[in-house]
C-alpha cells in the first residue's frame, strides 16, 4: 500500500524547509467566489496548510454574482502584485464567468494549479513550467513507491484537463508507453489488463475491477466518491489488492498529495520570482 499521507507529510515538511531558506515568504492568493459549501472547505484546507509552512495566504472571498471584468480585474491586480508568488482560482466557478478566459489571464510565472494553457502547453512540449497538482502528485507517488516507469505500458482512465491529460504528458516526458481511455473506450477492461502502470480518474465508485489489474501492477486511484460506505476511490480497491503490485488507499493515497504539490509549486514559483529580482537588480 502506497501511503500517500507519510508521503505528502515528507512533501510539506521539505517545503517548510526550503521556504524557509527564501528572503520573503512567499504569497500565495486564493480566489473564491460564490457560498459553494465544498470549495470553502478545500480554500480552507490550502490556506491552512500554507500557514503551517511559513507560506502567506491572500485570501479573495467574492459574492455569487461577481462579473466577469470585476474577477479579470482582481487576477491582473495579483499579477502585478510582488508580494504574490502564486494565484490559485477555486473552481467550479458560477454560470456566469467564462472559466477558460479567467484562468487563461493568470500570469503563467503564478499559475499555481498549472491550469493555463501556456502551463498544459509547455508540460505538452516537455519543457519546464508549473505542472497540475494532483497529477505531479500520482508522479511523486509513483517515484517514492519505486515503480519503474521509463518503459513501463501506463493506462489512464479519464481523459479531463485536471487530471487525465496532463498526467498523459507526464508519464510520456517519463517515457512510459501511454494509452489513455475515456467514456468511448471499448472493452476497457482488456486494456486496462495490459498496465503496468493503471491510473484510475473517472469518479466512477469501484469501476476499476479487480480482475482489470495485472498482477504485480501499480495502481493509483485518483477518484473521490462520497457513498453510502464513506468514501471510496474509482478502483474496487479490495479485489485489486490482490494482484496488484502496488496501490494507493481511498482515503489516504492521491488526496493528501495535491495540496502538498500545490505548496511546491508555490515555492518554485517563489523561487523563480526572487530570482528574476536579484537579476534585474544586476
Ligand atoms: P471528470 O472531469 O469528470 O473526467 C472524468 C473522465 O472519466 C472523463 O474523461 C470521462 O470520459 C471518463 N469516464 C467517465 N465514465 C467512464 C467510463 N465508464 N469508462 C471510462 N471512462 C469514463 O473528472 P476529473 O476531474 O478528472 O476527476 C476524476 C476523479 O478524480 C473524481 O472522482 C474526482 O473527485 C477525483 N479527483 C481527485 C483529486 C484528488 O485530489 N485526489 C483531484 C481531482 C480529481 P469522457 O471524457 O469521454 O467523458
Amino acid at each position: 500500500m502506497i501511503d500517500g499521507k507519510a508521503v505528502a507529510a515528507d512533501v510539506r515538511a521539505e517545503v517548510k524547509a526550503e521556504v524557509a531558506k527564501l528572503d520573503r515568504a512567499p504569497g500565495l492568493a486564493t480566489v473564491l467566489v460564490g457560498d459553494d459549501p465544498a470549495s470553502h472547505v478545500y480554500v480552507g484546507n490550502k490556506i491552512r496548510a500554507c500557514e503551517e509552512v511559513g507560506i502567506r495566504s491572500i485570501h479573495h472571498g467574492l459574492g455569487d454574482g461577481t462579473p466577469q471584468d470585476e474577477l479579470l480585474e482582481l487576477v491582473g491586480e495579483l499579477n502585478a502584485d510582488d508580494q504574490v508568488d502564486g494565484i490559485l482560482v477555486q473552481l467550479p466557478l458560477p454560470d456566469q464567468i467564462d472559466q477558460d478566459e479567467l484562468v487563461g489571464a493568470i500570469d503563467p510565472a503564478k499559475d499555481v494549479d498549472g491550469l493555463t494553457a501556456t502551463s498544459a502547453g509547455l508540460l505538452a512540449q516537455g519543457r519546464p513550467g508549473l505542472v497540475p497538482c494532483t497529477p505531479q502528485g500520482v508522479m511523486e507517488l509513483l517515484r517514492v513507491a519505486g515503480v519503474d516507469v521509463e518503459g513501463a505500458e501506463a493506462v489512464i482512465v479519464g481523459r479531463s484537463i485536471l487530471v487525465g491529460r496532463p498526467l498523459s504528458a507526464l508519464l510520456t516526458n517519463a517515457s512510459a508507453t501511454v494509452t489513455v481511455c475515456h467514456s468511448r473506450t471499448r472493452d476497457l477492461g482488456a486494456v486496462c489488463a495490459r498496465a503496468d502502470i493503471l491510473i484510475a480518474a473517472v469518479g466512477s465508485p469501484r469501476m476499476v475491477r479487480g480482475d482489470w489489474v495485472k498482477a504485480g501492477a501499480a495502481v493509483i486511484d485518483v477518484g473521490i466518491n462520497r457513498t453510502d460506505d464513506g468514501l471510496v476511490g474509482d478502483v474496487d480497491y479490495g479485489a485489486a489488492i490482490e494482484r496488484a503490485g502496488a496501490i494507493t488507499p481511498v482515503p489516504g493515497g492521491v488526496g493528501p498529495m495535491t495540496i502538498a504539490m500545490l505548496l511546491r509549486n508555490t515555492l518554485v514559483a517563489a523561487r523563480a520570482a526572487e530570482r528574476d529580482s536579484a537579476e534585474r537588480a544586476v
